[in-house]
């Protein structure tokens, strides 16, 4: 398989490339999805977390309050910590077991890994970073997906800088232009990841 990480800030346009290049016959492996499904209630990740936090990070209908664990968690190394002792390993897991499922294929493999840059990765074929300005992805956010403008530039504060994400691409995608433009960038990162070893 052709094993590429995907990353990029919020708001990049990193999920809407990750759907097109599933389009184009890639295989998507999402980091943030996986995390959601192994928090849903009844899993050993819930459960250790309810039990880690208390009733307070449980919704009423009895889901994860991912806004709430957040909050809790916030600006608490330790408490971050044990909330990541309790959420890496199985997400790790996870996404080993899907990367083995995929790898005696010929595919493009894409994981699409928010915190590629905090979290570096060995093995890949190669790494594919979606690039704009953060004023601009703030302003998407809050424009299509009703983001707060405040607390989603304090989101895009806290995370790794552009630069440091450019330093870490093999291939970067500008999505500055149109929705259209971004198809043209994602045919061409398609054409080049074609011509990447495999792993
Ligand atoms: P990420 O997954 O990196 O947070 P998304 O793919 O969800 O980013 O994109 C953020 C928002 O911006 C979405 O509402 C998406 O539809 C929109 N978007 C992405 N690319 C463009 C573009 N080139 N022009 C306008 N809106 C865009």
């Amino acid at each position: 398989m052709i094993l590429v990480g995907l990353t990029g800030g919020i708001g990049s346009g990193k999920s809407t490339v990750g759907a097109q290049l599933v389009s184009h016959g890639a295989v998507l492996i999402d980091a943030d999805l996986i995390v959601r499904e192994l928090q849903r209630p009844g899993t050993e990740v819930f459960e250790r977390i309810v039990a880690e936090f208390g009733d307070g990070v449980v919704t009423p209908n009895g889901t994860l309050d991912r806004a709430a664990l957040a909050a809790v968690v916030f600006g608490d190394a330790e408490r971050l910590t044990r909330l990541n002792a309790i959420v890496h390993p199985a997400v790790q897991a996870e996404m080993a077991r899907r990367i083995e499922a995929q790898r005696s294929g010929r595919k493009v493999v894409i994981l699409d890994i928010p915190l590629l840059v905090e979290n570096p990765r060995r093995g890949l074929s190669a790494t594919l970073v979606v690039d704009v300005d953060p004023g601009v992805a703030v302003a998407r956010v809050v424009a299509q997906r009703g983001g707060d403008e405040a607390d989603t530039r304090a989101r895009v504060a806290r995370q790794a800088s552009r630069s440091a994400r450019r330093l870490i691409a093999d291939w970067i995608i500008d999505n500055s232009g149109s929705r259209l433009d971004l198809a043209h960038e994602v045919a061409r990162a398609w054409r080049w990841m074609q011509t990447l070893p495999h792993v």
